[in-house]
């Protein structure tokens, strides 16, 4: 991974995200001082409820090491000068204490997206649209290897949607692909029955009991 691909990724957070207005990547916005062209990796236009233009600026720190406040407030000083209404700084490995200090006067955000998660959120094959939900995409964030007693190794990814309880499932032992609504039952090809329930329950084949996978398909806020 590089940081492109670091920039992308949270870019693909904040386009896959619930009700996030427009998300434009890689932005050129005047500088309100200088007036020379200032680079923006993400930027969220969102029209609130009396009408008004609310633009969100966000930066993607691709770095090995945390960020301090010299990099906070520069970002300020970015945040700033293209007037936008509000900052947010993603970066790979976290932050110092006082640049956390730092940014909460100053009403910036910050948010960690480590690699893997990174990783994550640029395979296309994690991503699925949810069958209720208009819009609304399905990160597969669960790797779940399943033993049995008699040797059975299963290997499923799975997600829940943020705004309803739908469940995806992929089974990777048969391929098949499938969404669990509350209360549904499937049988995939290699015969393991799926209960979609809060968590997902799954029995293996030739298993008595059910067991649960560590799926919460609840809405909960994206952050
Ligand atoms: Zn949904
Ligand atoms: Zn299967």
């Amino acid at each position: 991974m590089n940081w492109k691909d670091f920039q992308d990724a949270v870019a693909v957070l904040y386009e896959r995200a619930e009700g996030m207005g427009t998300v434009t990547r890689d932005v050129r916005i005047r500088d309100k001082v200088t007036g020379q062209p200032r680079q923006l990796d993400v930027v969220v236009e969102i029209v609130s409820r009396g009408g008004h233009l609310l633009r969100v600026v966000i930066d993607a720190k691709f770095r090995k090491r945390r960020l301090d406040v010299k990099d906070v407030e520069e970002f300020i000083g970015l945040v700033q000068a293209v007037g936008a209404h509000k900052g947010v700084l993603a970066a790979s490995s976290g932050w110092t204490r006082s640049a956390a200090q730092r940014a909460h006067h100053a009403e910036v955000d910050m948010v960690l997206v480590t690699v893997e998660q990174a990783q994550e959120l640029l395979d296309e094959s994690r991503w699925a649209q949810c069958p209720t939900c208009e819009g609304e995409w399905i990160l597969l964030d669960h790797e779940v290897a399943l033993h049995s007693p008699d040797d059975l190794f299963v290997v499923v990814l799975a997600g829940g949607c943020r705004r309803c309880s739908t469940s995806w499932i992929w089974c990777w032992d048969c391929g098949a692909e499938f969404n669990l609504r509350p209360g549904e039952m499937m049988t995939c090809d290699c015969g393991h029955v799926w209960l979609g329930e809060r968590p997902v329950q799954v029995r293996l084949q030739g298993e008595q009991r059910f067991a649960r996978l560590p799926i919460t398909a609840e809405a909960s806020s994206t952050g």
